[in-house]
């Protein structure tokens, strides 16, 4: 039996199945007396109190495994702990409503998804999720049962759960977890990303497979495709098995590109940058031979916690990431809240359309105090690497320069307090918003670069919801209208002589990526760990062959027409490109 989900982490494993149940508890529901009270809270306090140590115990097991800084996660948890929806809910409950501890739990943790249903951002979802777990192991505690976990493992094997928590993976050991597949989840989750960081293959969004896979089955999980085969034949064994060993060696043969500079066969030398959301794919990065970071989704630091992170916090996290890369450059992303990405303890109205509402540069113009710690922290931590800055969501001119006077101003502050920060820090805007697309030539005279974002700028311009899936069909990165957005920002931006990259998912995708070099992008950057493959495409082709494609994908007036057109002059080429080093099945 084959199932596909979501391919969160690349590789291939081959093993057998062990099923991580979901935990179950017995709960009995008793109203208490009033002197009980005092107690009930009490056994409720010391029962999160144990669930803290359990997770500093766990932060520390993460800390020595994949660093201090990529074991913020666990940090975050701890923060959950003392987060008001769990903790004053379930402590107004014994008190008001006379229940026992336990009942008084399960009744927030069973509230807690009618509070975000409503909200059908990934983000919130996930961090449902990690609400959950942490209510699970107070649960636990509550009743003194012993925690599971993964470290009871004998033998090497493939998990498969319905969900998985990240202390669940932080726990996996790379030889004996083979791989693991869950029924929900997506790529943004944590666990997800600590896969890739422990570079474990994964599959997650599967349905029902901890439902129809037994224990001790033959698994061959696919973390490439998203694909995840039960009971494989032996031909579909023996083919994997090759495939595990060609994708092995064709990452180890990818690795000779890390220190190659990304140049066509003709000369032409782009920067090849990376994304990230967080210091945990920094390593990666730094590994695969990233020239600087192009990306900083910064609103993952305000996630995940009950308080805004403070200027010190951010501080500390964005010199981190400078220091660490440098002689290279770190673009740090101010906030882009709203849309999809919303903060539990920063209240954003309901809105119609969120991702056309009150979000972030609109936001931070509005809260400027939230908006001032976020460049402070940035213009200090420039002085300890190279840092740009990068407003999100331009949609025209005066919000530039809102932004750039709240800046001034920053700066004035620091100066006069003796601080020391980067006294001219280059500026840069996301070009997303078709507005800000076809203003590119007044933008460009007011900053230093743009980067476009083209998740955005797709989705603006078609009108197409990027998490809708009913309408995903119309979500076309080769439409020509975006190609001619494109092609007049970059021209634009050359002409008033500043330089342009992109960031969005299309600088990732291999075709794409050499549309973007056709039309004349400076600067690409990509998933940390798409940054080999790309690479090894831009080494493979000829700049003047790029250009002469896009020139012609631009005369095109359908997107049917350009994507065959790109596929007929691409595909085959990427496909050698890559192949010369891997036989894919
Ligand atoms: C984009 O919109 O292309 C982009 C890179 O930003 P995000 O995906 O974070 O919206
Ligand atoms: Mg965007």
């Amino acid at each position: 039996m084959t199932k596909r989900g979501i391919a969160a982490s690349p590789g291939i494993a081959i093993g057998r199945a062990y099923i991580l149940k979901k935990e179950e508890f017995s709960i009995l529901e008793y109203k208490i007396e009033k002197e009980e009270i005092e107690t009930e809270i009490k056994r409720f306090r010391e029962a999160i109190e144990k669930a803290k140590q359990e997770l500093e115990i766990i932060k520390k097991k993460a800390k020595e495994r994949i660093g201090e800084k990529e074991a913020y996660i666990f940090q975050a948890y701890l923060y959950i702990l003392e987060d008001p929806l769990l903790i004053d809910e379930t402590e107004r409950r014994i008190r008001k409503e006379r229940l026992n501890a336990e009942a008084s739990l399960r009744k927030t943790l069973q509230l807690l998804p009618t509070r975000f249903a409503s909200v059908q951002a990934e983000i919130i979802r996930e961090r449902f999720r990690d609400i959950e777990d942490i209510g699970n192991r107070i649960m636990r505690n509550l009743l003194n049962k012993p925690s599971l976990t993964l470290s009871h493992l004998k033998d090497k094997a493939i998990i498969i759960a319905s969900d998985l928590a990240p202390s669940d993976t932080i726990s996996m050991e790379k030889g004996k977890i083979l791989g693991f597949a869950t029924d929900i989840g997506g790529r943004t989750s944590h666990t997800a990303i600590i896969a890739r960081s422990l570079e474990i293959p994964a599959v997650v969004g599967l349905g029902n497979i901890s439902e129809m896979t037994k224990a001790g089955s033959m698994v061959i999980l696919d973390g490439n495709k998203g694909k995840v085969i039960i009971n494989p034949s032996l031909r579909q064994l023996s083919r994997y098995h090759k495939t595990q060993e060609d994708f092995l060696h064709y990452r180890e043969k990818l690795r000779v590109l890390r220190s190659l500079p990304p140049q066509t066969l003709d000369g032409r030398e782009i920067e090849l940058a990376a994304n990230i959301a967080g210091p945990e794919e920094i390593d990666i990065a730094l590994r695969d031979g990233a020239e600087g970071v192009g990306l900083y989704r910064t609103e993952y630091l305000y996630m995940n916690r009950s308080v805004l992170p403070t200027e010190e916090e951010q501080l500390e996290a964005y010199k981190n990431i400078a220091e660490k890369m440098l002689p290279y450059s770190v673009i740090i992303r101010t906030l882009d809240l709203g849309g999809d990405k919303f903060l539990s303890h920063f209240p954003i109205p309901q809105e119609i359309n969120p991702f056309m509402g009150w979000r972030a540069i609109r936001l931070c113009l509005e809260k400027i105090d939230i908006f001032k710690v976020q460049l402070r922290a940035i213009l200090r931590a420039a002085s300890f690497g190279k840092v740009k800055v990068m407003y999100p969501m331009v949609s025209g001119i005066e919000e530039i320069r809102k932004a750039n006077k709240i800046l001034s101003q920053v700066k004035k502050e620091l100066r006069e307090e003796g601080i020391p920060f980067a006294q001219d820090i280059e500026i840069g805007v996301m070009i997303e918003v078709p507005s800000a697309a076809i203003t590119a030539d007044i933008l460009a005279r007011e900053v230093d670069f743009f980067s476009l974002g083209t998740n955005d700028l797709i989705q603006y311009s078609l009108a197409v919801d990027r998490v809708n899936e009913k309408v995903a069909y119309l979500y076309q990165p080769l439409h020509p209208t975006v190609l001619r957005l494109i092609d007049s920002v970059i021209k634009s931006a050359h002409r008033e002589g500043i330089w342009v990259g992109a960031c969005g998912e299309m600088a990732s995708d291999p075709l794409s990526a050499l549309v973007l070099l056709g039309l004349g992008v400076d600067e690409l950057s990509v998933a940390p760990t798409s940054l080999l493959e790309i690479k090894k495409i831009i080494r493979g082709v000829k700049w003047e062959e790029t250009q002469e494609i896009s020139a012609e994908l631009l005369k095109m007036r359908t997107s049917s027409q350009t994507r065959r057109y790109a596929r007929a002059r691409l595909s085959t080429k990427i496909k050698d490109i890559l192949e010369e080093d891997r036989n894919v099945e």
